[in-house]
C-alpha cells in the first residue's frame, strides 16, 4: 500500500498506519463498524503524492436508512435519552480529552487525506476541534427554557418554555477542514441531546471514522452518532430527502446547498446552511500597510484558499495600492510548496484532481478574459505530482469576470483598487454571497461604520480567519443560513415548546 511505502522517510506515526488498515471498508452504524448494504467502497487518495490511502464504504440510501433508524431509537429510547445534561456534558468533555490524546493521528490524518500542512493540522484544526468540543460540553447543562408573564384577564396562567432536541439530525459536511466541521456539526448538537448521522466529505472520510472510534469511550451510547461514508449524490442526498429526520445540517458550496433545501421539503426538516463566499478584503492606506499585506495572503492562502470565507476579493486604497501590491506579490513568490508532510511545507496541493481542474479552470478563465497575472498562474514546476496550484495574484480585473464573481476555493486572489469607503462598500457587497468580510484601518470610526456596512455573518477589522468556538460563524445572503458556534448554535438544535399551567382564577387575597 502506498501509506506504508511513504511511511519510512515521512515520519507517519504507527497508529495511523494501523487505523488505515484496520477501519478500510467500514464505517459506524448503531456503535458497531459495518459494511455498505451493497458492499460497494470507493477511493480515497492523499493528494500530495494522487496515491489511494484507504478504500471506505460507498454508503448509499440503504446505509442511510439503516443509520436513521438507529439514530432514532438512540434517540427515542436508549440510554442517551436517560442521561442528565451533565453526563451529556461530561462525555463531551472526555471526547475532546481523547482527541487531545490522539492529537498527533489526527493532525497526520487530516494531512494525508486532506493535503494540508501537518504544522498547521497539528496548530489550527486539532486544538480547534478538541476546543470546539470543551465549549459545547459546557453549554449542555445551560440549555434553559424560560417562565413568561402571560396576561390573561381573570384567570392565572403560569407559561414557561421547554428548550428540547430536534430529534434526529443529518449533518453532511465538506472536505476542507475535515475534522472540524465534523466538530462544529456534532458539538452543539450533541450538547442539545440529539442524535446524528453524519456525512464526511468522500474526499476526506477518515479523521470523521477516527473520531467515531473514540465515541465508545468517551461514553457516547450506540446509536448517537452514525458515520456514513458514501457520495454526495447517493448517501448525501438521502440524508437530505430523508422522511424520519428532523433536521438536515449542510456545509458546502451553494449548488448543493439549494438541493439539500428542496430536498428537505418532503419532509419539513429544518435546514440550516453554511455555504460559499466571496469575501472582500478592504485595505485603506492608513493601515498598517505591511500587517496588512501579509494579512491578505494568509486571507486567501490560509488552507490554501479553501476556506469558505476566503479573502478572494482584495480592496486596496488607490494611494496603497503600488506599496501593497509589491508586498503580496512578494509574500506569494516565497511560499514554499510540497507535500502536506514535508516540515518545510507551507502550502499542500488542493484536495483532489476536480478541484485542481476547477481551479485550473479558473485560472484559464481569468487569463483569458483579460486579467493580468502577477504572481503565481499556475502549477509550479518543480512538483509533477500532486494537485498542486502557486499562489496566484490577479490584477486588472473588471467587475463581471468569473474570477471576481463566482468562488474559486483556490490560492487565488483578484487585486482591486478603489478611491473611497462608500465606492468600496458597494463593490464589496456587489456578489451574491455574505459570508466574511475585512477592514484594514487605523480609523476607528471608519473601521466601525465599514462594519456596520458590509454585508456579511462576519467582519474581521486588523485580522483575518480568526476563530472561536464562543463566536457565531454563518452567511448572509446566499451564503446560507443559521449560525454555527457559540451560544447561536443551539438555536439549531433545539426548538421550543411552551407549557401553560392553569393556576385558577384570580383568588381574593390578591393572589
Ligand atoms: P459540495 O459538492 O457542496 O460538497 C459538500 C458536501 O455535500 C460533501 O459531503 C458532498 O458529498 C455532499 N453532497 C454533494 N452533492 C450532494 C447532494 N446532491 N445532496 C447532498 N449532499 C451532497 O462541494 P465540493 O464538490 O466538495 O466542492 C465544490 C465547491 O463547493 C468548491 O469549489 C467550493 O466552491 C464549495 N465548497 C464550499 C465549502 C464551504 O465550506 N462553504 C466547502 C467545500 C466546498 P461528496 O463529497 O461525497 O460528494
Ligand atoms: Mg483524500
Amino acid at each position: 500500500m502506498a501509506l506504508a511505502s511513504a511511511q519510512s522517510t515521512s515520519g507517519i506515526v504507527p497508529e495511523v498506519d494501523q487505523f488505515i488498515r484496520s477501519r478500510t471498508r467500514r464505517m459506524l452504524i448503531d456503535g458497531k463498524w459495518v459494511e455498505s448494504a451493497s458492499g460497494k467502497t470507493f477511493a480515497t487518495h492523499n493528494p500530495a503524492t494522487e496515491d489511494i490511502l484507504a478504500e471506505v464504504p460507498a454508503g448509499e440510501k440503504e446505509d442511510v436508512d439503516r443509520a436513521v433508524r438507529a439514530a432514532r431509537r438512540a434517540f427515542e429510547n436508549g440510554p442517551w435519552r436517560r442521561m442528565t445534561a451533565s453526563e451529556r456534558g461530561r462525555a463531551l468533555w472526555k471526547l475532546a480529552d481523547l482527541i487531545e490524546k490522539h492529537g498527533e493521528e489526527f493532525a497526520q490524518l487530516e494531512t494525508l487525506d486532506n493535503g494540508k500542512p501537518l504544522a498547521v493540522a497539528r496548530v489550527a484544526d486539532v486544538p480547534l476541534v478538541v476546543d470546539h468540543f470543551r465549549y459545547y460540553a459546557g453549554w449542555a447543562t445551560k440549555v434553559e427554557g424560560e417562565t413568561i408573564p402571560v396576561s390573561i384577564p381573570g384567570q392565572r396562567f403560569l407559561n414557561y418554555t421547554l428548550r428540547e432536541p430536534v430529534g434526529v439530525v443529518g449533518q453532511i459536511i465538506p472536505w476542507n477542514f475535515p475534522l472540524l466541521m465534523a466538530a462544529w456539526k456534532l458539538g452543539a448538537a450533541l450538547a442539545c441531546g440529539n442524535t446524528v448521522v453524519l456525512k464526511p466529505a468522500e474526499q476526506t472520510p477518515l479523521s470523521a471514522l477516527r473520531l467515531g472510534e473514540l465515541l465508545e469511550e468517551a461514553g457516547i451510547p450506540a446509536g448517537v452518532v452514525n458515520i456514513v461514508t458514501g457520495y454526495g449524490e447517493t448517501a448525501g442526498a438521502a440524508i437530505a430527502a430523508h422522511p424520519d429526520l428532523d433536521k438536515v445540517a449542510f456545509t458546502g458550496s451553494t449548488e448543493v446547498g439549494k438541493e439539500v433545501m428542496r430536498a428537505a421539503t418532503g419532509n419539513l426538516k429544518r435546514v440550516s446552511l453554511e455555504l460559499g463566499g466571496k469575501s472582500p478584503n478592504i485595505i485603506f492606506a492608513d493601515a498598517d500597510l505591511d500587517e496588512a499585506a501579509v494579512g491578505a495572503a494568509s486571507a486567501i492562502y490560509f488552507n490554501h484558499g479553501q476556506c469558505c470565507c476566503a479573502g478572494s476579493r482584495l480592496f486596496i486604497e488607490q494611494k496603497a495600492y503600488d506599496k501593497v501590491m509589491p508586498k503580496l506579490i512578494d509574500f506569494s513568490q516565497k511560499v514554499k510548496l510540497g507535500p502536506g508532510m514535508d516540515p518545510a511545507t507551507e502550502m499542500g496541493p488542493l484536495v483532489s484532481s476536480e478541484q485542481y481542474q476547477r481551479v485550473t479552470g479558473y485560472l484559464a478563465a481569468g487569463k483569458q478574459e483579460g486579467a493580468r497575472v502577477a504572481a503565481g498562474g499556475g502549477r509550479p514546476k518543480d512538483l509533477s505530482k500532486g494537485y498542486f496550484v502557486q499562489p496566484t495574484v490577479f490584477a486588472d480585473v473588471r467587475p463581471d469576470m468569473k474570477v471576481i464573481r463566482e468562488e474559486i476555493f483556490g490560492p487565488v486572489v483578484c487585486a482591486i483598487p478603489f478611491k473611497d469607503p462608500s465606492e468600496v462598500a458597494a463593490a464589496g457587497n456587489d456578489t451574491t454571497y455574505g459570508l466574511a468580510a475585512a477592514v484594514w484601518t487605523r480609523d476607528i470610526g471608519k473601521a466601525h461604520r465599514m462594519a456596520e456596512t458590509l454585508r456579511a455573518g462576519t467582519v474581521w477589522i486588523n485580522c483575518y480567519n480568526v476563530f472561536d468556538a464562543a463566536s457565531p460563524f454563518g452567511g448572509y445572503k446566499q451564503s446560507g443560513f443559521g449560525r454555527e458556534m457559540g451560544k447561536a448554535a443551539l438555536d439549531l438544535y433545539t426548538q421550543l415548546k411552551s407549557v401553560w399551567v392553569n393556576l385558577g382564577p384570580h383568588g381574593d387575597n390578591g393572589q
